[in-house]
């Protein structure tokens, strides 16, 4: 049984359907072939958003009615029994080939053990090319006679480029409109947006490109100049870099029904296969274009989890290591004075034991936040576990970090943790490195004066 939203879907996906299958129509140039088919990336992102029940009645009956309406725009004179047959039969392959089809990506992607952008995209394009391939090679066996393979290749790409090119924007502006409907949050479509106005430069410098290769491709009849048409993966991939993952699908969609509609208008004849594997090519590498910023992005966030504390957002004791090492190489190379403070809470076992551990979670981050709002931007600031932190100061001598580390105890012990009475303190050791010598031995003797800090009574410097 449908319920009433599923019938809601059904009634707004049905002429939706129905308005983008007559636009393809008008941009047919080769038998039962548009240069790019958009019902079938709105079946395909209609199956990833909807849910099945109402997808499909919607669909297939589109699909169904739309064999009707060719019947009656090109005068095919078959009779209903032979539209019922053939409309049915488009609709089952239809609808079975692009909803199974999201539903295996859907299910695929659900099943996998943790997100990633580029087996989505090689899963997709995988299950466009083959659903595509599958359809048009049964529709040609079905319902027309198989009339050569170039009209196969003709169905084929234009219904695979309608997969590729339209899912991601009617994918992308149905989770704008209504975020539940998103069929993985992973994906964020929207991340940082820039100007509008930056944008569509972008877009309307892509088209002019666009138009001058189409026209003069035609004005010429030159296929070797349509065949630059290859050269806008260019303005493209900049747009995937430079914009949101939901603008760089506006610019494809928007490249592909400009090609089609430029293609309608001035009728080009042979060039159009050129421009429909045109548009499927630029699309697929901008979709792997795409994964790089994400890439990019989570190799930072891994970068940070394994070099940087967690809690206090400190660097670990692995990579300040590495950091202090070169630190001290560069100085001993241009003589120039550094040195280590290393400090320790007092008693902090006494305030996690009175007040929680979370509450000593919060006097480390708050300490943290302290020190690192009176660091330079060359400093380098460390925790080696448990309340212990280190502080490298480059070019800078003993005096001058027995200053900061007074400094500091003053600024630590003047913190005050929301509901609570008590302060905390640290102790500091403060040594300078010995030029030449390794970190190891200025970290020990910044440790042991850190030590006699403790046992000559803490909250000092030494
Ligand atoms: P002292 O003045 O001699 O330094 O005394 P102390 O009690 O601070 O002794 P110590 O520095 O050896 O104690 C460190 C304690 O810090 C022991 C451990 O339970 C606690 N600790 C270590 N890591 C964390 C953490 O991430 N969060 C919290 N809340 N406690 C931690
Ligand atoms: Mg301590």
């Amino acid at each position: 049984m449908l319920n009433f939203s599923a019938v809601i879907k059904c009634c707004l996906l049905l002429p939706l359907w129905l308005l983008l299958w007559r636009l393809s129509v008008f941009l047919e140039y080769a038998p039962h072939a548009s240069l790019w088919f958009p019902p079938a990336g709105l079946t395909f992102a209609a199956f990833l958003l909807m849910g099945s029940r109402s997808a499909t009645l919607a669909v297939w009956l589109a699909c169904m009615l739309s064999t009707f309406w060719e019947n009656s725009l090109f005068n095919t004179a078959r009779d209903t029994a032979e539209l019922l047959a053939s409309g049915s039969i488009f609709a089952t392959l239809h609808t079975f080939l692009y909803g199974g089809g999201a539903l295996l990506l859907k299910r695929q992607m659900a099943l996998s053990a943790s997100f990633n952008l580029v087996t989505l995209v090689t899963r997709f394009l995988l299950i466009a090319a083959v659903s595509s391939l599958i359809l048009a090679a049964s529709g040609l066996a079905l319902i027309y006679s198989y009339d050569g393979v170039d009209s196969l290749i003709a169905w084929w790409i234009g219904d695979m480029t309608g997969v590729v090119v339209m899912t991601p924007i009617f994918a992308g502006i149905v989770t704008r409109l209504f975020p539940r409907y998103s069929f993985m949050p992973e994906i964020n479509f929207y991340d940082r947006p820039k100007a509008l106005s930056t944008f569509i430069w972008k877009l309307v410098l892509t088209g002019l490109l666009l138009s001058i290769i189409l026209i003069t491709a035609e004005w010429l009849n030159s296929e070797e100049i349509a065949c630059f048409i290859f050269f806008l993966a260019i303005p493209v991939t900049w747009i995937v870099f430079t914009e949101t993952p939901f603008r760089a699908s506006i610019s494809l969609a928007a490249v592909s029904v400009l090609t089609a509609a430029i293609v309608a208008v001035i009728g080009v004849d042979t060039q159009a296969y050129i421009y429909q594997f045109g548009i499927n090519v630029i699309a697929c590498s901008a979709y792997f274009t795409m994964c790089v910023p994400a890439l990019a992005a989570d190799n930072r966030a891994l970068f940070e989890k394994v070099h940087i504390d967690y809690l206090t957002q400190a660097l670990n004791r692995e990579h300040f290591t590495a950091l202090a090492e070169q630190q001290l190489k560069y100085a001993a190379r241009y003589d120039k004075p550094v040195s280590l403070i290393v400090f320790d809470v007092d008693k902090f076992k006494v305030i996690n034991d009175t007040y929680g551990h979370s509450v000593g979670d919060s006097v480390l981050r708050e300490i943290a936040i302290c020190v690192r709002k009176k660091l330079r931007k060359s400093d380098v600031f460390g925790r080696f576990g448990g309340d212990e932190f280190v502080l490298l100061l480059p070019r800078t001598n003993v005096h001058r970090a027995r200053q900061v580390a007074a400094t500091l105890r003053e600024n630590i012990s003047q913190l005050s943790f929301a509901g609570f009475e008590f302060t905390a303190t640290c102790s500091f050791g403060v040594a300078e490195a010995t030029k030449g010598a390794p970190f190891g031995q200025a970290f020990d003797e910044a440790d042991r004066a850190l030590y006699d800090a403790k046992k000559a009574g803490r909250n000092r410097i030494i």
